[in-house]
């Protein structure tokens, strides 16, 4: 069956012959609807009334999910325009982004994925952040020559490359119509080329836009670097403009906060973490200073023969723990501290695992320990009679 997206990329209407094959499912000709497939998302649209939910390859046939029954017949097909506008242009870009690694740095494209909000390209290279702009750079020079976005049918010269491992990598010939990955083409097997210019040549089913002039900007957000290459995450066009504006309203928000330019504002950064840091250390030496104080100042409550010594207050994280085993050497039996939704037990009588599981089966929260000690937190701050009276109850 043809599939209009092949040859016609501007054509988002078409008066189509309707074959059910399911409740609410169809097939259609000629193909308008570019299936979930090659790592492009579905089309969605409508044919006729009928609202299209899905579109999958089921046994070689593209098959259309439907939101009701349609009955055999001719209807009217339409796209959801900005939605296939979006898949096509971060596709073709990606052949670009391919192409043009592959050519002048020798990275060769290992996996694909084209989302609805970004794409990503892994690449079998490490990649460092000023050749991914060279690479940006380079994108933008072919977006802006308007290159055609050719389609061939069965290539010769593509499968005499393919055979040789040349060129692209064989998940860049996305499967068609079930062709697997790397699996040579049968001579009778309609395969389609795509060629933008002399960037990128690649056996693909994909849907992509008529000229490189329609992508727009084509911009390198992410880079993360793994054991076995990068994965690259990019957007183009719309979604692209969208996420620097996005970015450029934070930065512009960071600039008015400092007082300061662009450029300088990773400094001030640095510098205000690092205050940060200095600062944390200074109170956790203050606090030091009272924690002997703060010990005495624990409620006390009697549990059979151990004295359990509470205390709920302010108190920096690290210094929770260590409040609760001062507390359990004064009462000798055992300390219970909170701090926000943070909590210590340390005990030489009680059975410390244990007494937070009880609290933990009140307030909810996470963490454990042995019965000496135990620490976690609360799912919610706790005031200090409602701890005693949890504690209380045996
Ligand atoms: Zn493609």
């Amino acid at each position: 069956m043809k599939r209009l997206y092949w040859t016609q990329p501007d054509v988002f209407e078409a008066d189509v012959e309707v074959v059910a094959v399911g409740p609410s499912k169809v097939t259609i000709d000629p193909i308008l609807f570019h299936p979930d497939e090659g790592g492009q998302p579905a089309d969605r649209g409508a044919i006729g009334e009928a609202v299209v939910k899905d579109v999958q390859v089921v046994d070689g046939k593209i098959v259309h999910t439907l939101d009701r029954p349609l009955a055999d017949g001719r209807y009217i097909a339409r796209l959801d325009q900005e939605r296939r506008l979006h898949t096509a242009t971060q596709h073709t870009a990606q052949h670009i982004l391919s192409g043009i690694a592959a050519a002048q740095f020798g990275w060769q494209t290992v996996g694909v994925h084209i989302g609805l909000e970004s794409g990503t390209v892994d690449f079998d290279k490490k990649i460092e952040w000023d050749l991914a702009e060279d690479l940006e750079r380079r994108v933008l020079d072919v977006v802006m020559l308007d290159v055609a976005v050719e389609t061939t049918f069965n290539d010769p010269d593509m499968q005499t490359r393919s055979r040789r491992g040349e060129g692209v990598p064989p998940l860049l010939t996305a499967p068609c119509e079930g062709r697997s990955k790397g699996k040579m083409p049968s001579p009778r097997e309609v395969i389609r080329i795509v060629r933008i210019g002399d960037i990128d040549k690649s056996a693909c089913c994909g849907a992509h836009v008529k000229t490189t002039g329609r992508i727009g900007l084509v911009w390198i957000f992410d880079l993360d670097n793994r054991k076995e290459g990068t994965r690259l995450s990019f957007l183009a066009g719309q979604k692209a403009l969208e996420r620097s504006q996005f970015e450029t309203a934070i930065l512009r928000e960071l600039r008015k906060m400092a007082c300061c330019a662009t450029a300088d504002l990773p400094a001030i950064y640095q510098k205000a973490l690092d205050r940060s840091k200095e600062l944390a250390k200074e109170a956790d030496r203050v606090w030091s200073l009272r924690l002997a104080d703060l010990a005495k100042s624990a409620e006390a409550v009697t549990i059979g023969s151990s004295t359990v010594g509470v205390y709920v207050g302010e108190l920096p994280r690290g210094l929770v723990s260590v409040l609760a085993g001062m507390i359990t050497e004064a009462t000798s039996g055992a300390g219970v501290v909170v701090s926000d939704t943070n909590i210590a037990i340390s005990s030489k009588t009680l059975d410390a695992g244990g007494l937070l599981k009880r609290i933990q089966a009140v307030i909810g929260g996470k963490g454990g320990g042995s019965p000496k000690s135990a620490n976690g937190r609360l799912n919610r701050p706790v005031a200090l009679n409602e701890l005693v009276d949890i504690i209380r109850e045996q």
